[in-house]
């Protein structure tokens, strides 16, 4: 069900060396994490952290499981039209197409540090009923259409970190790793306590 963009994604590699940052450490901890919860699924999901030149993020097309230093990538600058997409990175991998995503909140929200996007089908499905801030419409996966959504959504609810991209996934933020992965950890809990209150028989997870 993947949709595409249309838009041409260029990948400027001015070094080929993986980031070289204490905190991958975390960072690799979390993509583990969230696949062992189940909400990765098959190459779905990246996550990132802001360094003093840019941000390191996951690479496109690796399952979160898979994580590990070389496939890790800071991204420096991302620059974009119409038709293009082009980043600028240190690293040996091409980083997750969502990086507009995360370059965009970054650049919103002086105050974030770490950007988590996963796919938490449960808190998707009750996200009305859980009333979380969440995007409208549906823009492409990987899109600037997309990105200007989720800053549209942050703009109207001032210091959210938390919020729901329809149909999609959710984005959670933090100061620090630790913060944006609890966050996410504590709502796919509260999303299955709901569900199970919701109907007993209603194939209630049992992680
Ligand atoms: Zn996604």
């Amino acid at each position: 069900m993947r949709q595409t963009t249309g838009v041409r994604f260029e990948t400027a590699f001015l070094s080929n060396n993986p980031p070289d940052d204490e905190r991958t450490k975390r960072l690799i901890y979390w993509c583990h994490r969230f696949d062992e919860l189940g909400l990765a699924p098959k190459s779905a999901g990246n996550l990132s952290f802001r360094t003093k030149t840019g941000f390191i993020i996951t690479a496109t097309g690796i399952a979160l499981s898979d994580a590990e230093k070389e496939n890790l990538v800071e991204v420096l600058k991302v620059e974009m039209n119409e038709t293009q997409i082009r980043v600028r990175v240190k690293g040996r991998v091409v980083p997750s197409k969502e990086s507009v995503l995360h370059s965009g909140i970054y650049a919103l929200r002086p105050e974030i540090n770490v950007v988590f996007h996963i796919h938490d089908e449960l808190v998707v499905e009750l996200a009305d009923k859980l009333n979380l801030p969440g995007t409208e419409g549906e823009q492409p996966r990987g899109s600037h259409e997309l990105a200007q959504e989720v800053n549209r959504v942050l703009g109207l609810n001032g210091d959210a970190k938390y919020l729901v991209v329809r149909n999609h996934g959710i984005i959670s933020m933090g100061e620090t790793l630790e913060e944006a992965g609890k966050l996410v950890e504590d709502m796919h809990k509260i999303a299955r306590n709901r569900k199970q209150k919701g109907g007993r028989n209603e194939g209630n997870s049992s992680l």
